[in-house]
């Protein structure tokens, strides 16, 4: 994604991984395949692989820097951190290289926030240092949702997996070094960036808004994960916590943003990733990438 910009703000992508990803079919468990078809001539080209029959997925983070603040809105997979396949991406040096050509260090970063703690949204939240996983980012307060932290806090308690080592190496470290903030809905930063409750692919997902000078954008981190769930919100996908809540929150949301100029930033579409939702009738949308 180009640089885009909202009032005083800049927004950029730093990406860790993009290309084909799994089958249509296999990520949303709802999903009939001749509908999918009928819908691609009305969809971005760059969302599908038609040779390979497979979906086009990003895994990135937004980096967004307002006149007084460095702050990074969700951490990909991270290095170092054990995972199976298919989250084993090689070649983490992609990520750091495209963070340190936009100027920003790992000491210049005030805030992190991640929408929800999954293994591709917290991954960068910790390194490993000594034998022992420590913030990546010094300085930076990290912002979770206390209710999603609260329910992560608890399966991880019981021995559960999914989190897994997420809460523990991800999520954890940063509470034990004082460097977490446990925001509830209402949270706001500097009167440039809200939060909207997005429940349903985990248990207190947000959207993060983004304001400056009249003009907005939303991180909607995996309220989303495919241009597909515009043209059939119903359709959520196999990770989600609560599947039909998760549909109830894309149809708001969408319905909220169509045919507005509000700039859509989701975590996983692919370059150039940010775009605007139209209406189609009142049960479908179109999500249309903003290309220039
Ligand atoms: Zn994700």
């Amino acid at each position: 994604m180009r640089q885009i910009r909202i009032g005083d703000i800049t927004i950029d992508a730093v990406i860790e991984r993009e290309g084909p990803w799994r089958k249509p079919a296999h990520f949303f468990p709802t999903l009939d395949q001749a509908t999918f078809d009928a819908h691609l001539p009305s969809m971005e080209p760059e969302v599908y692989n038609k040779a390979l029959g497979m979906l086009m997925v990003t895994y990135q983070t937004f980096v967004v820097r307002t006149p007084s603040r460095t702050i990074l809105i969700d951490t990909c997979t991270g290095e170092d951190k054990g995972h199976p396949p298919p989250f084993d991406f090689p070649g983490k040096a992609r990520w750091r290289n495209e963070l340190f050509a936009l100027g920003v260090t790992f000491e210049s970063v005030d805030y992190v926030f991640c929408t929800h703690l999954h293994i591709d949204h917290t991954g960068w939240n910790t390194t490993l240092k000594d034998g022992r996983w420590v913030p990546t980012f010094p300085n930076a307060k990290y912002i979770f949702h206390k209710g999603e932290y609260a329910v992560w806090e608890a399966e991880h308690q019981r021995g559960a997996n999914p989190p897994g080592t997420v809460f523990r190496d991800n999520c954890l470290p940063i509470v034990e070094a004082g460097q977490a903030l446990l925001v509830d809905d209402d949270f706001q930063l500097d009167d440039m960036i809200t939060l909207t409750p997005t429940p349903g692919h985990s248990p207190c997902h947000c959207c993060v808004n983004i304001f400056s000078r009249g003009q907005r954008a939303v991180v909607t981190g995996d309220m989303m994960h495919h241009a597909i769930q515009c043209r059939e919100p119903d359709w959520s996908a196999k990770p989600d916590w609560d599947p039909v809540q998760s549909a109830k929150s894309r149809r708001a949301f969408l319905a909220s943003v169509a045919e507005t100029d509000t700039l859509i930033l989701p975590i996983h579409f692919p370059t150039p990733t940010v775009g605007l939702v139209t209406a189609d009738g009142d049960a479908r949308f179109n999500y249309t990438f903003k290309r220039d």
